[in-house]
């Protein structure tokens, strides 16, 4: 089934210099990027954002995090998008993350994990209309 889902490369990822790495290893699978943009989120974007986390207790940490420097959000399309891409990104704790995952050769921690991906269509839905419209989507 053809679908849609969201990344962000995170903050940790663009500090290094690591987004053509990794859309490389995305676009290896056969996702294809639809829409694109590297901005600096806002404490209040970041906090909508991850607002299914206020009250971890890490959220707090977490919107800091997602602030310190840019992102680069992008909707991938493709066969089971969703799943194709969380298969690529691994585990949230890289410790736990499969070799050949985004998160094994990238992540530094458990919070600085490089990327994000959304967890199910539904929320693609979300995340996807929080910051694309679409007439920036090129299907
Ligand atoms: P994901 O879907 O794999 O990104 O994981 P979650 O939705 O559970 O968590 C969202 C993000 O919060 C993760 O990608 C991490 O950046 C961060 N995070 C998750 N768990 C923790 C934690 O226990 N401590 C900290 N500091 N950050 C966390």
């Amino acid at each position: 089934m053809l679908q849609r889902t969201f990344s962000i490369i995170k903050p940790d990822a663009t500090e290094r210099n690591l987004e053509g790495a990794i859309l490389d290893r995305i676009q290896k699978t056969g996702l294809r990027v639809v829409a694109m943009k590297k901005i600096r989120l806002t404490r209040e974007q970041a906090e909508g954002f991850y607002h299914v986390h206020k009250e971890r207790p890490f959220f707090g940490s977490l919107v800091e995090f997602m602030c310190s420097g840019p992102v680069v959000c992008s909707v991938l399309e493709g066969e089971d998008a969703v799943t194709k891409y969380r298969e690529l990104m691994g585990a949230t704790n890289p410790a736990n993350a499969a070799e050949g995952t985004l998160r094994k050769d990238f992540a530094v921690n458990l919070e600085a994990n490089s990327v994000h991906g959304s967890d199910a269509p539904e929320t693609a839905a979300f995340e996807i209309s929080y910051f694309f419209n679409a007439l920036e989507m090129i299907g």
